[in-house]
């Protein structure tokens, strides 16, 4: 289901820091067999999601679906291949500040037209029995995110790997106990102080998607702070 994601300014943070379901999802604990894969439709997707999880396990094999190139269709500043490079080079730094090691692999699939098929066949052969694939949720409200959601559950069923799904956009269309959400499912994530500052830093490594690249309307942030707001949390949020 795709559901308008640029809904004026979304859910407020507030509500959700004051919804007390959320401070009774059970843990989840970080033991993977080995580094995790984790699937960003977008750069910043990764980081957004599960940056502290990365961070606190050190290590972490990343696959770049897109590039993000379409992130400002209209910019008076910069043309869609100048942006797919500065928001490779973006990732590549944000994964230097969580001091994570392992390979980036790059898709190149079109942003805003993600081949669900293709992104099945390049995940079944980096995905193991048992081993954790970490992906953006199936219905996150941006047919990208659910296409590369969709594409992992299936990578997973393929080979016996553990699908876990990170929301992004959920926690903008949603409301606390909204009935479309899989909440039963919800596993919390607990940042230590040193991994929730390296995933300041690692937002912030992001200054095409934080910042206005200009002037102009079709110029503007992103991710602007009430945006943001939502994962300065002090834990992150999958649905196991
Ligand atoms: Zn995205």
């Amino acid at each position: 289901m795709v559901r308008p994601i640029v809904v004026a300014t979304g859910t407020d943070e507030s509500e959700w820091a004051s919804w007390p379901a959320m401070k009774g999802w059970p843990a989840f604990p970080l033991d993977p067999p080995g580094p995790p894969l984790v699937v960003a439709p977008h750069p910043d997707d990764e980081i957004l999601g599960v940056a502290g999880l990365m961070a606190m396990l050190g290590e972490a094999e990343v696959v770049a679906v897109t590039d993000g190139e379409a992130s400002h269709p209209g910019s008076t500043v910069h043309t869609r291949a100048e942006l797919a490079a500065i928001r490779r080079a973006e990732t590549d730094e944000a994964l230097a500040r969580l001091e994570v090691d392992g390979p980036v692999h790059r898709l190149g699939q079109a942003d805003g037209g993600i081949d669900e098929d293709a992104v099945v066949a390049a995940l079944v052969p980096l995905l193991t029995p048992g081993r954790w694939c970490l992906a953006t949720w199936r219905e996150d409200g941006h047919p990208d995110h659910e296409r590369v959601g969709r594409a992992a559950a299936r990578a997973c069923a393929a080979t016996g790997a553990r699908l876990l799904e990170y929301p992004i956009w959920t926690w903008h269309w949603a409301r606390p106990d909204d009935p479309d959400v899989p909440w039963h499912r919800a596993r919390v994530i607990d940042l230590t102080p040193a991994a929730i500052a390296a995933k300041s830093a690692a937002i912030a490594a992001f200054p095409s998607q934080i910042a206005p690249l200009g002037p102009d309307p079709a110029d503007a942030a992103i991710l602007p702070p009430h945006v943001l707001a939502r994962f300065a949390r002090p834990f992150e949020v999958v649905f196991g």
